[in-house]
Parts: C-alpha cells; structure tokens; sequence
C-alpha cells in the first residue's frame, strides 16, 4: 500500500503518517525529517536545503526527487510506504508516478488532512521536534510525558527553525501556491480523499483508517 499524505504544513501529516506506519507496518517517509536530519550532520545535501527550508520556500524538485526515489528504492518499502511531505510539487508527484509505472504500481491513496491556515499558525507555535527519530509534539495538545525530552527515543525536543510566525506564513504561501494543486492532480486519478484535520489527533487517525480499509 502506497500513501500519500497531503495537506499544508502544521496540519498534522506526521503526526497521522508515524501512527499509520506503526499500524500498518510501513515505513514512513517524511523528505522533510531526511534534510532535517542532514542539516544536522552537517552534509552537502544539508547545506544545500537549509537556505530553501529557513526561507519557508521548497528544495529544488530535482535534488528533492532524486533523494526520495532513492530513499523508496530501500527493501524496507518493498511493501509500499507512507509519503509525508513528498510530492508538494507537480512535478515531483509526475516524478514519482513515472518511477511508479515502470514497476506498474501507482499510489493507492492521497488522503489531504483538512486544516484552515489560522489554526495552522497556532499548531506551528506550539510544536517541538525531536530530530533524531522525527517525533512531533505540541506543548498543549500533545505535550510530551517529560517536558522537554521525546518519549520514544529521550532526545531533546527542539523548535524548528521554519517554526517561527513569518517563516510560516511563507511556508502557507508556498503551499496554496505549488502544493495545493496537487489535489485535483490525485482527484483525476481517483485515489483522492480528505478528513477534518482540525479534530483530535486519534479521530483524524480513525476517519484515516475508515478510508484505508
Ligand atoms: P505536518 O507534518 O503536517 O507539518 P505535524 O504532524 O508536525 O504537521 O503537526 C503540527 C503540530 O500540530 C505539531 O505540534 C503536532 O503535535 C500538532 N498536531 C498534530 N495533529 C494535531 C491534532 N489533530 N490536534 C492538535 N494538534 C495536532
Ligand atoms: P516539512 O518537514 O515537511 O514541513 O518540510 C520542511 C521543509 O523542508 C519545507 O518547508 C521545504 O523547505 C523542505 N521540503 C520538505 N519536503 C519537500 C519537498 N517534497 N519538496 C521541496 N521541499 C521540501
């Protein structure tokens, strides 16, 4: 089964992506944790996407692309995968469909997590990042057990340096601009959905898993 999750940034794509790889057994990949992970160790592929990330504007697709077919080309996703933050372009999501057609597969659902741009902001003030597994939580909604620490690998939670107010509302721009028409791109092949993402976090998952199965 192969997942693509839309929706704009803040509107909960990761937090439902790591409850349904836990699910369902698939991996999830975010190409946003993947450069995050690499800023952090200080690679090319890091210095090359931070100027893009800090301005709230996207990682060229071409670098983007070649990064995540080869992140899917692993065994782990032999069985299909969950897509968080990949393709926000058209594109990219061309990109990935002709890789996808040589091997005669194809994405089996888009599921846009529905979230009005004003509570995005107030999501994105609140959330603290744990860059070493990808884990996401928001001081009031999620709050993690030990303030500060991420509960499945103790690492110290971070705010992300995108996180901040004006960043945001470029980030917003960019999405409605280059990432939403992506949504009648998957309405044409039929595998579109969408759920309430302003609900909590566990009947964002159940309308999720409603569609899946
Ligand atoms: P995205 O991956 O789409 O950028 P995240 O999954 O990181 O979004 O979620 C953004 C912020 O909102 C995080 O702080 C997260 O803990 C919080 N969040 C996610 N889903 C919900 C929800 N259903 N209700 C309240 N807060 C949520
Ligand atoms: P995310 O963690 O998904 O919110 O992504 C954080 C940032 O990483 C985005 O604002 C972009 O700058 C960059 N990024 C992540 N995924 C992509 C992508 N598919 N295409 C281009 N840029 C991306």
């Amino acid at each position: 089964m192969k997942i693509v999750m839309l929706g704009a940034p803040g509107a909960g794509k990761g937090t439902q992506a790591e409850k349904l790889a836990s699910k369902y057994g698939l991996p999830h990949v975010s190409t946003g944790d993947i450069f995050r992970k690499n800023i952090k160790e200080g690679t090319e592929l890091g210095k090359e996407a931070k100027g893009y990330m800090d301005a709230g504007a996207l990682v060229p697709d071409e670098l983007t692309v070649r990064l995540l077919l080869d992140r899917v080309s692993n065994d782990d996703c032999d069985l299909g995968y969950i897509l968080d933050g990949f393709p926000r372009t058209i594109p990219q999501a061309e990109a990935l469909d002709r890789e996808l057609a040589k091997l005669e597969e194809k994405i089996d659902f888009a599921i846009n997590v529905e979230v009005p741009d004003d509570n995005i902001i107030e999501r994105m003030s609140g959330r603290r990042a744990c860059l070493k597994c990808g884990a996401t939580y928001h001081l009031q909604y999620i709050p993690p057990k030990k303030e500060g620490i991420c509960d499945e690998c103790g690492s110290e939670l971070v705010i992300r340096d995108d996180d901040k107010p004006e960043t945001v509302k470029n980030r917003l721009a960019t999405y409605h601009e280059q990432t939403q028409p992506l949504v009648d791109y998957y309405k044409k092949q039929g595998v579109y959905h969408e759920v309430d993402g302003t609900k909590d976090v566990d009947s964002v998952f159940d309308s999720i898993r409603d569609i899946l199965e």
